[in-house]
């Protein structure tokens, strides 16, 4: 795999990539050891923004990956990044949960859940603590016109009897009720990676993005300039990567084939 020896920090989406569902992947304890053992950075990239990252590192402690905050991306995390940069001083209205309410002030943004003249700023995540009074509250903010920011575009997030409507959802009944649409954090953009390649200081071209969906994770990657390895272990087939027009870096049939042609530079 040419321009491999360049790469330096691994951008990994999870589900699909790494673990199907509950069930690891096998060699992907060993694969995460061998990268730290070679001093090559890697990250997890998770659109999700309900679950904090907490929930994340007992899931993956479970399966026998020992994690920590530092090793995750999530699109909460690339929110608190963005809204830092550019809504420092603004008064915050959140439709999020307590999670990522917690994310969001741990980097001086100031947050509100209570309606007050002073807010100019709205936040959508996935909200899994959602009432109508929130719905209420955050439609009178649209139509007044504020800035409109949401954590992630996913319409749905998977579950084990079937999908409940997650953060985009929600953003198309604001749309049907307000005609607005919001700023979007999470993949397909490109914040998450800006945020991880920025807080760790690596340059585009030292970055790999590995995933399993082509409109999100390679689409984030090509947006953002950087290498990209599709694994065919989750949602795509060859076929969707031949009929793609999307930039492929690497089409690999398991995320283990990257193990191996490292393996051979870092002997
Ligand atoms: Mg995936």
């Amino acid at each position: 795999m040419d321009g491999l020896i360049n790469k330096k920090i691994f951008l990994l989406d999870m589900d699909g990539t790494i673990y199907l569902e509950n069930t690891l992947f096998e060699g992907v304890v060993e694969f995460l050891q061998f990268l730290k053992a070679n001093n090559l950075k890697y990250l997890f990239l998770t659109n999700n923004s309900s679950k904090s990252v907490v929930a994340y590192i007992e899931k993956l402690n479970k399966m026998g990956i020992k994690a920590t905050k530092d090793d995750f991306m999530t699109s909460s995390m690339a929110t608190a990044a963005y809204l830092k940069n550019f809504h420092l001083k603004d008064n915050i209205y959140l439709v999020g949960t307590k999670s990522l309410k917690e994310e969001l002030e741990s980097v001086g943004l100031s947050i509100y859940d209570e309606l007050n003249d002073e807010i100019n700023c709205l936040v959508v995540g996935y909200d899994t603590e959602l009432n109508y009074k929130k719905i209420e509250e955050a439609t009178k903010l649209l139509i007044k016109g504020v800035p409109y920011i949401a954590t992630n575009p996913d319409l749905v997030c998977p579950m084990s009897y079937g999908y409940l409507p997650d953060c985009g959802s929600f953003c198309q009944m604001f749309k049907n009720a307000t005609g607005r649409t919001p700023k979007v954090i999470g993949k397909p953009e490109t914040y998450m990676i800006d945020a991880a390649l920025d807080k760790y200081g690596y340059k585009k071209e030292q970055a790999l993005l590995v995933g399993d969906r082509i409109y999100t994770d390679i689409a984030s990657g090509n947006k953002a300039n950087i290498s990209t390895a599709i694994v065919l272990t989750g949602e795509s087939t060859r076929e969707d990567v031949l009929n793609s027009d999307l930039r492929f870096d690497y089409v690999l049939n398991h995320i283990m084939e990257l193990y191996e042609a490292l393996k051979k530079i870092y002997k």
